[in-house]
């Protein structure tokens, strides 16, 4: 089945817009509870216009074909670590810090520059072709600029920064830095990268978390990103152990370590919040600190269920990720939200957050969190053009009527059907556009072994 198809130059005229997604239930997301049946037209990348089905038919260079489908904004995921790719399915059955410290130190030191490359565009592939358009990402100690040429040839939207570390175990070491010099190659990462394939590619500052920086790191850390205007992204509040270890160490609850060495604040993205008492919540809520849920990490690591309804009811903005591929083990927005929409039942109730709540995390929610509302998170004339379109064909999907309850518990990423970022298709029936993917898997296996033969040899 071909689903896209040249629409152009009817009679020779020049036609009226770039590209047509046609005929799918369109889902804007710029209220709850709101869908219609129609076109989305697309010009110069953006979102010019939504036409209900009935409305006078215009000319395209390109269609894509949504019928049978839902036409969502593209997912956000607020919280991801694409550089961890390769350690997928190889770090199971362990709580935080010994995941940390047996495992993802270990991989993270032994990745080469070729590594963080294939691992970072097999983690995009996986992004993209599950219907994620934008991520706000967390690299590792080194070659960080070969995740943003990735990001860049791919087409994702991506915020992203090299991790920052001068403190910790001996299975550590060779990630620990001096702070001025690992301060100095963000700067300079983020100096060339910040900005580029037109604002698509942006640089956030992002401290490993409290336990592995010291207090003067932090203190940098924070600096430099304001300095440039750049988001800083940190981890918090994960693990019981954590926050009593961060208690040991500064004598002060995390968030409230965090407040104190410049750690929160409307430009600060933490991930998890997971162990919170009433204090460091207030503490969130009065300096404008965003939270990312995490509940597929949060599960398979055994750290808790973040009380995301209470957040989000106190004004805390919340988006949505998965976190990394060894502790999730996939990078899906559909397998986040429809936990999102479950897993709360068990302390707040089957209400607490429902399917367009979860939605609106992973879209417009997200959007706020990254800053990035006047760009993406809704279907709304004069923003990008990030779409994912949703087929619901699949047995889980049928019958029904909202499209938000089908997507969110029955969807998966399997009924992804096109992708566009920036109105550029990276997704057309299902297949990755920008990369050759059997190219990319063969060179997923070469650097995954040569990885495992230098973590052995350590
Ligand atoms: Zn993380």
């Amino acid at each position: 089945m071909t689903l896209a198809t040249p629409d152009a130059s009817i009679d020779g005229m020049s036609p009226d817009c770039d590209l047509l997604v046609r005929n799918g239930i369109v889902v804007p997301m710029e209220r709850d509870r709101h869908w219609l049946t129609g076109d989305v037209v697309v010009r110069d990348g953006r979102i010019a216009e939504i036409l209900p089905s009935g409305a006078d038919k215009i000319t395209a260079r390109r269609v894509l074909d949504a019928s049978g489908a839902v036409v969502l904004p593209g997912f956000i995921q607020s919280h991801v670590h694409v550089v961890q790719s390769l350690l997928r399915h190889q770090a199971d059955g362990l709580e935080l810090l010994d995941w940390l410290e047996r495992r993802t130190l270990p991989y993270e030191a032994a990745l080469d520059g070729d590594g963080v490359a294939t691992a970072a565009e097999l983690g995009i592939a996986e992004l993209l072709t599950g219907g994620t358009t934008t991520v706000l990402d967390f690299g590792t100690t080194h070659d960080h600029g070969r995740v943003f040429e990735s990001a860049e040839k791919m087409g994702i939207r991506m915020t992203s920064g090299r991790t920052h570390m001068d403190m910790g175990s001996s299975t550590a070491a060779a990630l620990i830095e001096d702070a001025d010099a690992s301060l100095a190659d963000a700067e300079g990462i983020g100096g060339r990268w910040h900005g580029q394939a037109g604002g698509r590619l942006r640089y956030a500052v992002a401290p490993r978390f409290a336990l592995s920086c010291t207090r003067g790191l932090l203190e940098g850390c924070a600096r430099l990103a304001r300095e440039h205007g750049w988001l800083l992204h940190s981890h918090a509040s994960e693990n019981t152990d954590e926050v009593a270890a961060v208690r040991a160490a500064t004598g002060m609850s995390n968030i409230e370590y965090l407040d104190a060495v410049g750690l929160t604040g409307p430009d600060v993205v933490l991930a998890h919040g997971v162990h919170l008492d009433s204090a460091e919540i207030q503490l969130l809520v009065d300096t404008r600190t965003r939270i990312c849920h995490c509940p597929g990490a949060n599960l398979k690591l055994g750290s808790g269920i973040a009380d995301i309804p209470g957040l989000r009811s106190r004004g805390v903005p919340v988006g949505l990720g998965a976190d990394g591929p060894p502790c999730n083990n996939r990078l899906s927005a559909f397998y986040e939200m429809s936990l999102a929409a479950t897993l709360h039942s068990l302390r707040s109730g089957p209400t607490a957050l429902g399917a367009w709540d979860a939605m609106a995390l992973a879209t417009r929610d997200g959007a706020r969190v990254l800053h990035l509302a006047d760009v993406i998170g809704t279907l709304t004339p004069g923003k990008a053009a990030d779409i994912t379109v949703v087929s619901l064909d699949g047995w889980s999907m049928i019958p029904g009527d909202d499209p938000v309850a089908r997507v969110v518990h029955g969807g998966s990423a399997a009924d992804v059907r096109h992708v566009l970022v920036d109105g550029r298709p990276v997704v057309v029936d299902g297949r990755l556009t920008t990369v050759d993917p059997n190219a990319l898997r063969t060179r997923i296996d070469e650097c995954w072994r040569a990885t495992r033969r230098r973590m052995e040899h350590r």
